[in-house]
C-alpha cells in the first residue's frame, strides 16, 4: 500500500500532465487482486478509472469517489522534492500525499483485500477516480453523465483528507468572469474611444454595495464574495477596449447561482441606461453547488456507528460531492490526511493514518454490503 501511494505521487498528476499514468497504476494494482477496471481516456492524457466489484445485488451499491489530479507544487521550496514521495519518520511526503492519493491507496487496498478474502457481497462496490477535480471537475462530470449503466446507490463516500472527520456539508462555489467592452483608440485622442477600464470602475463601484441575497446557514454561515483578479489594457498609448475581473463567490445551501447572475445582469442594464456606451457581460468560469447531506438518514447514521465517530461536520472547502449528490444518494466525505496540509508545501501523510483508513473502509464495505 505504501508503494502504491508512492507510485501515485510520482505519477505527478497536475492538470498539465494529466491523470492517465495514475489511472494505469491503479488498474495494475486492481488486476493483482483479480479486479477488472476501465480507463476512460480523452485529450491525450486526461483519464478517469472505474471499477465495479459485483455482488448478489440485493443491497444498494456504495460508490467510492476519488480524484486523481493534484494542484501544482507552487513557488515555495519544499524540504523534499514534491514528486519524489520521500518516506521519513513514519510519514510520506509529496504533492497529493494528503489530497488525496492516500485516500485512493487506502480504498484500492481495502477493496482488493475484501475481494481477495472471497467474502460474498450483497451490494456492489463501485470505485471511480476521476480527472480534474482541482480545476473544472471534468472527470466527475463525465462519470456522472454516463452513470445510468451502473446500479442504484445506497451511498457515496469521498475519501478526501478530513482527518477522519465525517463531513456532510460544505459551501458551494461560483466563479464568475465579468468583462467590460469599449472601443480602442489612440490615447492622444481618448474621446474617439470608449475606455473599458473606466467602465469596469463603474462596475466595481456597484459591486462594493452589492449584497448577495441568502439565508445564513446554521452550519455553513454566510455567503461570501471576493474579487480576486483584474486585467485590462494592451499598451500605454491605446484606449483599452476590454477589461475583466474574476469573482469568487462561496454559496450556502438554498442559494440559486443563476439568481446571483441575474442580479449582476440587472446592475449592468441599469448602468447601460445611464450610459448607452457601457457594455458588460458576465460568464461562469466554474461552479459547484453546496453540499448538504441529511445527517438523520440511515446511511449517515450507520456510517457514524461503523466508524465509531458520532459527530458530523461542515467544512469551508468544496469537493466534487455535489456532482455525486445529483445521483440521488447521500454523500459523506471521510478520509485520511490533515485537510490543512492540502495545497501546501511539504504536504505529507502519516503512514499510521493510511493503515487506519484501510481498516475503516473495509469495515464500511462489510457493514453496508454484506
Ligand atoms: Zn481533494
Amino acid at each position: 500500500m505504501k508503494n502504491l501511494l508512492k507510485k501515485l505521487i510520482q505519477a505527478k498528476t497536475t492538470s498539465d500532465m494529466g491523470e492517465l499514468a495514475a489511472a494505469e497504476i491503479i488498474s495494475d494494482e486492481l488486476k493483482q487482486f483479480g479486479i477488472d477496471s476501465q480507463i476512460d481516456n480523452w485529450d491525450k492524457n486526461r483519464a478517469n478509472i472505474t471499477a465495479q466489484v459485483k455482488s448478489s445485488g440485493r443491497k444498494g451499491a456504495i460508490l467510492f469517489a476519488c480524484h486523481l489530479d493534484v494542484v501544482p507544487p507552487g513557488e515555495a521550496s519544499w524540504q523534499n522534492p514534491p514528486f519524489a514521495a520521500v518516506e521519513s519518520e513514519g510519514r510520506i511526503y509529496g504533492r497529493g500525499s494528503a489530497d488525496m492519493k492516500s485516500g485512493i491507496a487506502a480504498i484500492v487496498t481495502a477493496i482488493g483485500e475484501i475481494a481477495a478474502s472471497g467474502k460474498k457481497l450483497q451490494g456492489d462496490i463501485i470505485l471511480v477516480a476521476a480527472a480534474g477535480e482541482e480545476t473544472d471537475s471534468c472527470g466527475t462530470k463525465r462519470f456522472v453523465r454516463d452513470y445510468a449503466r451502473l446500479p442504484e446507490l445506497a451511498g457515496v463516500v469521498l475519501p478526501e483528507p478530513t482527518d477522519f472527520e465525517i463531513i456532510t456539508a460544505h459551501r458551494g462555489m461560483l466563479w464568475l468572469k465579468v468583462e467590460t467592452f469599449g472601443k480602442a483608440a489612440h490615447s492622444s485622442t481618448p474621446h474617439l474611444g470608449v475606455n473599458a477600464i473606466a467602465s469596469m470602475k463603474t462596475v466595481l463601484n456597484e459591486l462594493e454595495n452589492f449584497k448577495i441575497r441568502f439565508e445564513p446557514h446554521k452550519l455553513l454561515g454566510e455567503c461570501s464574495m471576493s474579487i480576486n483578479t483584474i486585467t485590462g489594457g494592451q499598451a500605454m498609448n491605446v484606449v483599452p477596449d476590454k477589461c475583466e475581473i474574476g469573482i469568487d463567490i462561496r454559496t450556502v445551501p438554498g442559494q440559486i447561482h443563476q439568481d446571483i447572475i441575474n442580479d449582476l445582469q440587472n446592475i449592468f442594464a441599469k448602468l447601460k441606461q445611464k450610459n448607452p456606451q457601457f457594455k458588460a457581460e458576465v460568464s461562469v468560469i466554474r461552479e459547484v453547488g453546496a453540499l448538504e447531506t441529511d445527517t438523520q438518514c440511515d446511511f449517515v447514521k450507520d456510517f457514524c456507528s461503523v466508524t465509531g465517530i458520532n459527530k458530523t461536520c461542515a467544512v469551508g472547502f468544496t469537493t466534487d460531492g455535489p456532482h455525486f449528490a445529483s445521483l440521488g444518494a447521500p454523500v459523506v466525505i471521510f478520509g485520511p490526511g490533515k485537510p490543512h496540509l492540502a495545497h501546501k508545501p511539504d504536504e505529507y501523510i502519516d503512514i499510521s493514518d493510511l493503515k487506519k483508513a484501510v481498516e475503516h473502509y473495509k469495515n464500511i464495505i462489510l457493514k453496508f454490503l454484506t
